[in-house]
């Protein structure tokens, strides 16, 4: 029994094995082959497609990225990258953060006034429709608007 089957990772092979490999080199050895990658792309797109797959997916990313150590360590990555020397700085207005994140979530945001965002954002996670938001905004604005005049109106006697 001198002609032992060995992988040619030097792994011994016994002697029903057909392939010439070992498990792990055998499992690398698919994973490399052009028709495996295909066979996994053209999955991904498949299961892309399903609507409630990508609504899954926006939730948990969302979800994700609403957590306070992923916004902080984001933070520092972009620091260290270099995002201010990049001429990025307006990314790092937090009205225009809370838009960014909005977009998808509220088709159009520029009826909103900027201070007013995370107010719809929380509305829409309420579940209130669009035009319902656009309506307690609006309402808001013009309590704020009035709160000033009175403000306005107390201070100059
Ligand atoms: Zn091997």
């Amino acid at each position: 029994m001198h002609d032992v089957k060995r992988c040619a990772c030097g792994t011994r092979l016994s002697n029903r094995n057909m392939s010439g490999r070992c498990h792990p080199c055998g499992l690398a050895h698919h994973n490399r082959l052009p028709e495996t990658k295909a066979k996994r792309v053209s999955a991904m797109k498949r299961v892309w497609q399903r609507p409630e797959y990508r609504q899954n997916h926006s939730a948990k990313l969302k979800a994700h990225c609403a957590q306070p150590e992923v916004l902080e360590q984001r933070r520092q990555h972009a620091k260290k990258i270099g995002l201010q020397s990049m001429g990025v700085e307006a990314m790092r207005d937090p009205a225009l953060i809370a838009k960014r994140s909005l977009r998808g979530t509220l088709t159009k945001m520029a009826w909103c006034p900027p201070h007013l965002i995370e107010d719809a954002r929380e509305l829409r996670k309420a579940g209130y429709r669009l035009a319902e938001i656009k309506e307690i905004i609006a309402e808001r604005e013009e309590a704020e608007k009035r709160e000033v005049r009175v403000r306005m109106g107390l201070s100059n006697g």
